[in-house]
């Protein structure tokens, strides 16, 4: 499993349902993508879309050839507006960076 990782392509990525109450030790969970990425957020991962990034979405990756990202949760930034469409399956922007949202194994429960 990689904490972290960078996909040069568009992939698809599925919004997860109901993760609005986890948390984690880090402020938010766009602060904990910035902290795992050690990159600063800058616009939504989602394809075609400009708005700021002011979440930390969690997602998983239905097309994914690793089996480990089609099932556990990663975070991307993204814009309000996307992160609450829960549910829904997008394609991410290219070079998107991928941090695990697994708490025990990153920033700690
Ligand atoms: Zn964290
Ligand atoms: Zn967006």
């Amino acid at each position: 499993m990689n904490k972290v990782y960078s996909v040069e392509d568009s992939v698809k990525i599925r919004n997860a349902n109901g993760t609005s109450d986890r948390s984690c030790k880090c402020d938010s969970w766009i602060e904990h993508w910035e902290i795992f990425s050690n990159k600063t957020a800058s616009t939504c991962s989602v394809s075609n879309c400009s708005n700021k990034a002011t979440d930390g979405a969690h997602i998983t990756r239905p097309a994914a050839k690793n089996e480990d990202y089609k099932t556990h949760t990663y975070i991307v930034p993204m814009c309000s507006s996307h992160n609450g469409k829960h549910g829904e399956e997008f394609y991410s922007k290219e070079n998107t960076t991928f941090v695990w949202a697994n708490v025990s194994e990153t920033c700690g429960a």
